[in-house]
C-alpha cells in the first residue's frame, strides 16, 4: 500500500474515533473528560489528511505540520487513556507534554536538516508509545480482573510501540535519503507500517469505545447491586457476591462468617430525632463499620436497620473477636448530627457457613442469633454455638 494511501486512511479513521466519541453519553465525569481528551487527540489525527491530500506545493512544510500535530494526538491519546483508567494526570503535565512533543517537531523542521527531522519524528513516537505500552501494562498487573477490551489496548500499543522503535534504529545506522513522506523503514518495514498507521485511529477508537462501554456497564451493575441510602451492598448485591465469596472459600483454607446485625430500638431514634436523623445514623453506621472491616469482607444493608457482614475467617475465635470490636466500636462512636450527638448501639447474631449449603440458611441461624440477642437485652452478641464446626477443608 502507498503511505500516502495509510496516511488517508490513518485520517478519516481519525474522523471516524471523532463521531464514535460524540455518541458516548454518560453522567461521570472521569470518562467525561478522558472522552474530551479522545476528541482533542483524533482531530490532531485527523492532521494526517493534510499529508495525503494538501497542495503538493505547500509540502513538505505542510507535512511536518501535519507530523507535529499527530504527536500532538498521540500524547492526547496517552494522556485520555490515563484519565480513563482513573489516573490524573495534573492537565498542566497533560498540555505542556503534548504541546512540547508537537512544538519539538515544527522546531526541528524549522531549523534541523531532514536526518534531524526523521530522528526527532521516531523519538517523539516512540517515547510516547513506550509510556503508554508501559502505563497500561502495569494497570493490567495490578487490576484483579482485566477485560478483552484493556488487553487489546496493550496489544496495540505495543505493536506501535515496536513499530517506532525499530524505524528509530533504522533512522540511527542507515543514513538518508529520506522519503517524501518522512517514514524511514528499512523496505521490508514500510508495509507493516502503511497498514498499521492507517489502522491506529479506527482501532483505538474502536478499543476505546469499548473500554467506555464495559466501564459504563461495570458502574450500572454496581449501583443495581448496591444501596442508594448507604452505599452497602444491596440484598441482591450480597445474594450475588455473598455466593461467589462462598463459592470461592470452598478452595480456600478459611471459614466464613455470617453477622447479622440490627440497631437498637431505631424507632425511638427516628421518633425523637426525626426520619432525617435516623437515615444519617445508618450512613454513619454503614462507614464506620466499613472502615474497620478488611477489604474481602462483605457490608450488605439486609433491610431497614438490618445489616448483614460476611467475613472470611481462619478460625471461629476471629469472628467472636471481629463481631464484638464492631459492637463496642458502635456503641463509643455516637452519631454527629446537626441536633448533636446520637448514641447508638447494635445486636449481632454470628453464624457460621456450613460449606456446600446456600446462604440462606446461615442468614437464618444468624437472624435466631440476633433475636436471642434482643430478647437478651441488646447491644450484644450472640453466637450459633449449637452449630458444628465445619472441619477446615485442607489448602489445596
Ligand atoms: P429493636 O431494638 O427491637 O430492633 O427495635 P427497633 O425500633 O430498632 O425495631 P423496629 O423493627 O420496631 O423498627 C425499625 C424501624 O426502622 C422502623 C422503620 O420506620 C425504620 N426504618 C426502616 N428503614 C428506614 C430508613 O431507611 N430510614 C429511616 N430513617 N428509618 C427506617
Ligand atoms: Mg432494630
Ligand atoms: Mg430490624
Amino acid at each position: 500500500m502507498d503511505i500516502f494511501t495509510s496516511y488517508a486512511l490513518a485520517g478519516a479513521g481519525a474522523l471516524v474515533g471523532l463521531g464514535l466519541m460524540g455518541l458516548v453519553r454518560t453522567d461521570q465525569p472521569r470518562i467525561r473528560q478522558a472522552v474530551h481528551l479522545y476528541r482533542a487527540a483524533f482531530v490532531c489525527l485527523a492532521a494526517m489528511l493534510l499529508l495525503a491530500f494538501g497542495p503538493a506545493a505547500w509540502q513538505p512544510t505542510l507535512g511536518q505540520f501535519a507530523i507535529g500535530l499527530a504527536a500532538m494526538g498521540v500524547c492526547l491519546l496517552a494522556w485520555a487513556f490515563r484519565q480513563l483508567n482513573g489516573r490524573r494526570t495534573h492537565p498542566a503535565w497533560g498540555g505542556a507534554l503534548t504541546l512540547s512533543a508537537g512544538a519539538l517537531l515544527w522546531g526541528v523542521a524549522w531549523w534541523g536538516d531532514a536526518a534531524a527531522f526523521v530522528l526527532a519524528v521516531s523519538s517523539v513516537f516512540a517515547i510516547v508509545s513506550v509510556v503508554l505500552l508501559l502505563d497500561q501494562g502495569w494497570l493490567i498487573l495490578r487490576s484483579p480482573r482485566v477485560t478483552p477490551s484493556e488487553l487489546g489496548l496493550l496489544v496495540v500499543a505495543g505493536g506501535f510501540a515496536t513499530l517506532w522503535l525499530l524505524m528509530l534504529w533504522h533512522g540511527l545506522t542507515v543514513p538518508g535519503p529520506y522519503p517524501a513522506h518522512w517514514l524511514h523503514a528499512p523496505a521490508w518495514l514500510l508495509p507493516w507500517s502503511g497498514v498499521s498507521f492507517a489502522l491506529l485511529p479506527l482501532s483505538v477508537a474502536a478499543v476505546v469505545f469499548a473500554i467506555i462501554n464495559d466501564r459504563l456497564v461495570q458502574q450500572l451493575h454496581a449501583r443495581a447491586l448496591s444501596d442508594d441510602l448507604t452505599g452497602a451492598l444491596s440484598r441482591r448485591g450480597l445474594r450475588e457476591l455473598g455466593e461467589r465469596m462462598l463459592a470461592l472459600q470452598a478452595h480456600q483454607a478459611h471459614q466464613v462468617a455470617v453477622l447479622m446485625m440490627d440497631v437498637d430500638h431505631f424507632k425511638l431514634i427516628n421518633d425523637r430525632h426525626g426520619h432525617l436523623v435516623g437515615d444519617e445514623v445508618l450512613r454513619h453506621l454503614t462507614r464506620i463499620v466499613r472502615e474497620q472491616l478488611r477489604d474481602d469482607a462483605l457490608l450488605a444493608r439486609y433491610g431497614g436497620e438490618e445489616f448483614t457482614v460476611l467475613l472470611p475467617i481462619r478460625g471461629r475465635g476471629e469472628a467472636r473477636v471481629v463481631a464484638e470490636r464492631l459492637r463496642q466500636l458502635v456503641e463509643r462512636t455516637p452519631c454527629m448530627t446537626r441536633q448533636g450527638p446520637v448514641p447508638v448501639t447494635v445486636s449481632i447474631g454470628v453464624s457460621f457457613h456450613s460449606e456446600g449449603a446456600s446462604l440462606e440458611p446461615d442468614l437464618r441461624r444468624a437472624d435466631d442469633c440476633l433475636y436471642v440477642a434482643k430478647r437478651a437485652g441488646r447491644n450484644r452478641v450472640v453466637f450459633d454455638d449449637a452449630q458444628q464446626a465445619p472441619a477446615v477443608p485442607a489448602r489445596s
